[in-house]
């Protein structure tokens, strides 16, 4: 099944966006500022809340849009695309209808920690999300650059405090009244574009930065902290210049994975998927670089670029000699461009063809749109709360690249979050966190918000302590049921769908626990299986499965009565056995944690010399607070419950 789709194409030739003066109030419960991967989300997300909202962008035809690569998910981020799925957010769905390219990355290791990742079709990418807006009930979308945050001065009451009011458009000032504003300005916010030596102002290619006024109001108004940041993009290659048979070519999953729960198949058939291709850099890509570098001023300035997904530039000059993947991806079904993911880059035009002819597959290749840079200010998020509330000002959340992150699924991950607390806010309702134990969502948020960032964050499984239990399979159980139940941002339709799979596998998880059998009658039953206990260990069906070449299909076989009618699940099952004990050790932990909140800690402790694992930041905060018990420990912004743990079995055992 594939999610029901709005009469998708009908409605977007015949958008109905608003103008400024044909609203149908100037008041509205929320407003979200920019209509990117994180303004998306959030406006879907507090209208399915219950808040009227609007959306302000500056052009109605660049919702939804990929700003640089066409491609969705990957390891970490994928699992940030299914918890935004579960929470009923509109990425996963977009990704299944658009993904023109489906795989799993990282399938040699568990599958807690694969990357469900896709390429997209840019243009279906955008319809599905403008469809989407479109036909959420409570949501009006409004073209208009936003010039100014309203907001109180600090009520005498609560010093420092502002509370939003609202927001002015620009041409004209038309002010517009909110309890809530969510700004998603990505890199929008005093955003200039480097190519070559030519340095001008905008957000991306082909559009004007967000007015100086807003960064000011941030900066002057609200006295907050901003930093600035910068990213780059590849030239888009023409398809037809490029020698293909050069690359290597990398097919599609054959059994395409969608990303939505609610999805068992995706839009584009496997056998319609297109490939990718790899490539490499030769030393004359290196020498181009070498040779530009004095006419190439985006490289020459003080901000900070993403690290984990640098410019070819920075790639020659941190690792000279070496040769680099250059991975050359469709940018649509019908799309006569490549991606040349690896390359992005900023030196001048002419300089940009002479690298790119530097690689055997790309000789004769011709640039349809040269790579550019963006610099761009960032909110330092410190100032923000779990909610992703400015702490000084009321009702203003913030999300997405404007808090320092990179990439679109982080983006829209926060979006979602900021909009599900704007709508709450706006509605009187208290404001709600994810924690680190729960999902990735909760370990992005923690991670901004206690711990900063200092150079453009994206997100890693390694960030992620509980990733065990934090599996991309099992997104829905963690989050979907909390999302209705708790927070108020899922359907009930799919709120239904995940109470039907809960109950299935704890029917399908008690069944195999109750077939249990001696080792050497399971060895009878079934041979393939290597085990190497004891003949008369008893063993129940959870126990097998957890043998690397046991699955419930074998099981199933074996024990058709009590377990085929759960077969659909089998998947779900065998990871499930995988991690089952390990999880279980994780969750004792956590409730041992909650349970010895009391445990006193001493005030002389040397947290720096401790013999546990703990990193640099955690010590540093440990001695400055110096907290009286390990629940007070806990509670500290930026102490992660792994280091809660260490520490109770260093205090408890040895301290
Ligand atoms: P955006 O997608 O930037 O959306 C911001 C939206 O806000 C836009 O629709 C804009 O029109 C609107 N807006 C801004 N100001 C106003 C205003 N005042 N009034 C009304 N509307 C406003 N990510 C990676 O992970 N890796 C990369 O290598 C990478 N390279 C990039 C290179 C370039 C050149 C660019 C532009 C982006 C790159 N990205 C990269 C970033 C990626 O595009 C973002 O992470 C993602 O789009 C962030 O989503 P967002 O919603 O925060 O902001």
């Amino acid at each position: 099944m594939l999610a029901k789709k709005t009469p998708l194409l009908q409605s977007f030739r015949s958008l109905v966006f608003r103008h400024a003066s044909h609203l149908s109030r100037q008041q509205y419960d929320v407003i979200v500022v920019g209509g990117g991967h994180a303004g998306t989300e959030a406006a879907a997300a507090a209208a399915r809340v219950g808040a009227e909202t609007l959306l302000v962008t500056q052009k109605k035809n660049t919702i939804g849009a990929l700003s640089c690569n066409p491609s969705l998910g990957g390891i970490g981020k994928g699992q940030l695309v299914k918890e935004v799925d579960a929470l009923d957010g509109l990425c996963g769905r977009a990704g299944d209808w658009a993904g023109i390219h489906f795989s799993i990355l990282n399938r040699s290791k568990g599958p807690a920690v694969w990357g469900p990742r896709a390429q997209l079709d840019r243009q279906r990418y955008r319809e599905f999300i403008q469809s989407e807006l479109l036909s959420t009930p409570r949501l009006t979308v409004l073209e208009g650059s936003v010039e100014e945050l309203l907001v109180t001065e600090p009520n005498p009451e609560e010093p420092g405090q502002h509370r939003v009011k609202g927001i002015c458009l620009a041409n004209g000032n038309h002010p517009i009244s909110a309890s809530s504003v969510v700004l998603t300005t990505g890199t929008f916010l005093s955003g200039s574009l480097f190519v070559g030596q030519t340095t001008s102002p905008g957000g991306r290619i082909g559009d004007a930065p967000s007015s100086p006024g807003l960064s000011q109001t941030l900066r002057e108004r609200l006295g907050l902290r901003t930093g600035r940041l910068r990213t780059g993009t590849p030239p888009r290659i023409v398809k037809d210049s490029v020698d293909l048979s050069e690359a290597q070519l990398h097919p599609p999953d054959s059994h395409p994975t969608p990303f939505s729960f609610l999805n068992t198949h995706t839009h584009c058939k496997p056998e319609e998927q297109l490939p990718c291709y790899l490539t490499f850099t030769t030393p004359g890509v290196e020498r181009v670089v070498r040779e530009s570098l004095h006419l190439n001023c985006h490289i020459q300035q003080d901000a900070k670029g993403p690290r984990y997904c640098p410019s070819i530039e920075s790639r020659v000059l941190r690792f000279p000699g070496r040769r680099h993947q250059v991975w050359l991806e469709p940018e649509g079904m019908a799309s006569d461009l490549l991606y040349p993911q690896g390359l992005s880059m900023t030196m001048p035009p002419d300089v940009q063809l002479r690298l790119i002819r530097e690689i055997p597959a790309m000789h004769r290749a011709e640039i349809h749109t040269p790579g550019y840079g963006v610099q761009y200010d960032f909110v330092c998020p410190t100032q923000l709360s779990p909610a992703l509330q400015v702490k000084s000002t009321q009702g203003l959340f913030l999300a997405g690249q404007i808090n320092g992150t990179t990439g679109y699924e982080e983006a829209a991950a926060q979006g979602l979050w900021a909009g599900v607390n704007a709508a709450r806010w706006a509605l009187s309702m208290p404001l709600v966190a994810l924690s680190r134990t729960e999902s990735y969502i909760g370990v992005l948020i923690d991670d901004l918000v206690s711990r900063g960032i200092t150079e453009p964050y994206r997100m890693f499984t390694s960030r992620a302590e509980y990733r065990t239990s934090l599996r991309p399979d099992n997104a829905d159980l963690r989050l979907t049921l909390k999302g209705f139940e708790e927070v108020g941002c899922v359907s009930s339709l799919r709120y239904q769908k995940a109470v039907r799979v809960r109950d299935k596998l704890q029917e399908a998880l008690a069944a195999l626990e109750a077939i249990a059998l001696s080792s050497a009658k399971w060895r009878k039953k079934l041979p393939g299986i290597h085990m190497s206990e004891n003949k008369n260990k008893i063993l129940t069906g959870m126990e097998l499965l957890e043998y690397n070449d046991a699955s419930f299909e074998m099981l199933a076989s074996v024990f058709p009565d009590c377990l085929s009618p759960y077969i659909e699940f089998a998947q779900r099952l065998n990871i499930e056995a995988v991690y089952k004990s390990h999880c279980d050790l994780q969750k004792k932990e956590i409730e041992r944690v909650q349970k010895e909140e009391n445990m006193c800690l001493s005030p002389d402790l040397d947290y720096f010399s401790l013999p546990i694992s703990l990193s640099e930041e955690v010590r540093e905060i440990l001695d400055r607070v110096r907290p009286s018990t390990l629940g007070a420990a806990s509670r500290l912004q930026g102490i992660t419950p792994a280091a809660v743990i260490n520490l109770l079995h260093y205090v408890k055992y040895t301290g």
